[in-house]
């Protein structure tokens, strides 16, 4: 039998019932949060302890509050192209 408001059935048996949609979200705020308090201060910037090539991706940037200037690069990059094909939708 399945529990459900489990962030785990969420994952692992692909529940999208409330509860367990409810659980894997407050799950991924938890985890962003203790991601966000592990960042380091280098250079006045606040970096993420992640290995190197996960740096200069928009994910990096969101999930884990990497302002290094990779990381911030490919959130503009991100950012602008979800403003230009917004604009190519609505015209
Ligand atoms: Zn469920
Ligand atoms: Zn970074």
């Amino acid at each position: 039998m399945t529990e459900h408001g489990n962030a785990s059935t969420y994952v692992n048996h692909g529940c999208r019932c409330q509860w367990c949609t409810a659980a894997n979200t407050e799950r991924g705020r938890e985890q962003r949060r203790v991601r966000f308090a592990s960042r380091r201060i280098v250079d006045g910037v606040l970096v993420a302890p992640v290995p190197q090539h996960r740096h200069g991706i928009a994910n990096t940037y969101t999930n884990w509050g990497c302002r290094c200037a990779p990381c911030a690069g490919a959130h503009r990059r991100a950012s602008r192209d979800r403003y230009w094909r917004r604009v190519a939708v609505t015209r």
